[in-house]
């Protein structure tokens, strides 16, 4: 036995009761649902054909439903550590390690996590701690900083005999620096456990699209309670569909629903998917100046343009602390040589994009006084992918606002959106992040202290 398991304190089909959470649950005792035939079924009771479609309905149920996750605990074996996730139904995972700083991905298919707060940030043997949530639609990751060089020895799951929960198991192992290398090669990824469905090379360029704040963080709110959250989604969801319907861009949301995101993870999920680009949407306010209307594209620097724009930026920074979840600036603000001249020049092909966007920005919206802007806004941060902030206007201005609010406006505006960035990448030959291969290379990756701690994904 692991001498550091933890006991699941909670009854399994308890705490899914308790948590809302039962339907997805009820898939396990379905006949189609488990891979594995390890659950015992009582088939006695109902007639069967009224237990088959009542289990088929709560199967079908089950099938739209993420996997829901309930516990996690790490625990020593022999070679390293393990960590055991409690999940309500099996799901295919892969797990493969990277380096700088030392990390093991687990990538999931979307999981609806339900894990205690404190749930990965104990260090236990090879884990330093640990994350989770929501990496992309329908995809979810944990993100495991490793204590020391660790490779992934195996990705499990199996079937808990008392109440037929799904356990998967990731053990690391003990490994040394060239091993460990050697497995974070970005072309040797994974262990796969189960038949591989994995995407056949997609050249195209990835744009992470980044919907501002999310969850238990509104951002600005609007004198008729309409939050900026929820405007900054629907029209992050109309560039994403404008973009797929294009089909010449790959496309990532930071987040795909009303979840909160901390920032120091929109930036990661950009670096970890070796992004292209990363366009966030926002709306500002100045309840003081409701006349004040237009759109401003900010690009980042340590030196804001003004002090309005610096203003801002404070503002949508704080949206973390905002959300309890506040990490801090991190040592890796702190830039290496090597970082500064990347970060130069990703910069340049930010403020490029910029210019192209504005370009088409400006035939079909307001624009601000001063439309393209700097300050220090903390998802502006990436050193390797160029990013932008564009602020579609303001929720103090009632024209801005309907405007906000309208279809057709909105139609038109992500429409421009998805030319300017389809055009970025046009002129790029070949395609799909050639241009930025010297920075982002084997030989220049950068170091990210900036990742290390624990930084939870608020479901
Ligand atoms: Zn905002």
């Amino acid at each position: 036995m692991p001498t550091r398991a933890r006991p699941i304190r909670l009854p399994f089909r308890a705490a899914l009761v308790a948590v809302g959470l039962l339907a997805p649950f009820a898939g396990l005792a379905a006949p189609s649902a488990p891979e594995r035939p390890a659950v015992e079924r009582p088939n006695s009771e109902r007639p069967s054909s009224e237990r088959s479609s009542l289990d088929r309905q709560a199967s079908e149920r089950a099938a739209d439903r993420p996997a829901v996750a309930i516990g996690a605990e790490t625990s020593a074996v022999p070679e390293g550590t393990r960590l055991t996730v409690v999940l309500s139904r099996p799901v295919e995972a892969r797990a493969f390690v990277m380096e700088r700083p030392d990390r093991a991905i687990v990538d999931l298919p979307e999981v609806n996590f339900q894990l205690p707060p404190e749930a990965g940030r104990k260090r236990d043997g090879l884990v330093a701690s640990y994350r989770y949530g929501l990496f992309a639609p329908g995809r979810s990751r944990i993100v495991i900083d490793l204590a020391q060089a660790a490779t992934v020895a195996r990705v499990a799951t199996t079937t808990r005999p008392r109440d037929g929960a799904t356990l998967l198991t990731i053990d690391l192992a003990r490994s040394d620096r060239e091993a460990f290398r050697r497995a974070a090669q970005p072309a040797a990824p994974a262990r796969a456990e189960g038949p591989s469905t994995r995407d056949p090379v997609d050249s195209r360029p990835l744009v992470i699209v980044d919907a501002g704040h999310g969850g238990i963080d509104p951002g600005a709110i609007a004198g008729n309670g309409v939050y900026e959250k929820d405007i900054v989604f629907g029209v992050a969801q109309g560039l994403v569909q404008r973009l797929e319907a294009g089909g010449r861009i790959r496309v990532q949301m930071t987040r795909d629903r009303d979840v909160f995101v901390p920032l120091a993870e929109r930036v990661r999920i950009a670096r970890d998917a070796r992004a292209d680009l990363f366009v966030s949407i926002h709306a500002d306010s100045i309840s003081a100046a409701p006349q004040v209307r237009g759109a401003t594209i900010y690009t980042g620097s340590e030196k804001a343009t003004d002090a309005e724009s610096a203003r801002l930026a404070d503002r949508e920074n704080k949206a973390d602390a905002a959300a309890g979840a506040d990490q801090g600036d991190g040592p890796g603000d702190v830039a290496t040589i090597l970082q500064e001249l990347t970060l130069r020049e990703t910069r340049g092909f930010s403020a490029r994009f910029a210019q192209g966007l504005l370009t088409n920005l400006s035939g079909v919206m307001e624009m601000s006084v001063k439309p393209h802007r700097e300050a220090g806004f903390r998802v502006l941060r990436s050193p390797d992918v160029p990013s932008v902030l564009v602020e579609l206007g303001y929720l103090s201005s009632k024209r801005d606002l309907d405007l906000l609010l309208s279809d057709e406006w909105r139609a038109k505006v992500t429409a421009q959106m998805a030319g300017a960035i389809e055009r970025f990448f046009a002129g790029r030959v070949p395609p799909a992040g050639q241009a930025m291969t010297a920075l982002n290379g084997d030989g220049l990756r950068m170091t990210r202290a900036a990742e290390h701690g624990p930084a939870p994904v608020s479901p």
